[in-house]
């Protein structure tokens, strides 16, 4: 049997309504001159990030950091490599992390400490999802969209083997009984 999209989670306008008010809230908090950051996150997190950059009034500039973590296709490994990092200097750069899932955390927690180590003036995390019940450690995230359970979703720049990132809303993966 194969893994299909199944059922809607969270509708476009859900997600857009969501998008919107997180760009509010980052504002709320930004309020030196310097432009942000944003580092998105590469492949999930680009229909996100993207749309989250439209809804921000800020001045910002943009940067790619990409990762691959080893496991199943539906479970990761926690072992995670950087394949593309960030060309710019972050030093003393108001950073924005942006990325689309956080499950267990491995990423993130990996993701947070090299930027980090970039030595910027403050590092900020924005995630849309957060399956919050499967965490293994303790990372911090500063802007959160939505808490989901535990199950696979797609569409809205997630994947599942490379398909599905263009599904303009978030749906659950499941076994296709057609
Ligand atoms: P973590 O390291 O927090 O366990 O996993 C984070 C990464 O696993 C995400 O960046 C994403 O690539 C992948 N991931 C975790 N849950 C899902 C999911 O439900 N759907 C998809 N497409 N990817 C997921």
């Amino acid at each position: 049997m194969s893994l299909t999209p199944q059922s809607v989670l969270l509708d476009r306008e859900e997600i857009r309504g969501k998008v919107a008010e997180m760009a509010r809230s980052i504002e709320g908090r930004h309020h030196h001159p310097d432009p942000l950051l944003v580092v998105t996150v590469l492949r999930g997190a680009v229909i996100f990030a993207s749309d989250l950059m439209r809804e921000l009034r800020l001045p910002l500039s943009v940067e790619f950091v990409a990762v691959e973590s080893y496991g199943t296709s539906t479970r990761s490994s926690g072992i995670v490599n950087i394949t593309r990092d960030v060309t710019e200097d972050l030093d003393g750069r108001h950073v924005l992390l942006v990325e689309d899932i956080v499950d267990t955390g491995l990423t993130l927690r990996y993701l947070q400490s090299h930027l980090l180590g970039k030595k910027p003036a403050s590092l900020e995390v924005a995630v849309l999802l957060d399956k919050i019940s499967h965490r293994q450690v303790d990372v911090t995230v500063d802007y959160t969209g939505f808490v989901i359970p535990d199950v696979f979703v797609v569409g809205y720049g997630l994947d599942y083997s490379g398909l599905y990132r263009n599904l303009p809303d978030l749906m659950i993966l499941g076994e296709d009984v057609s």
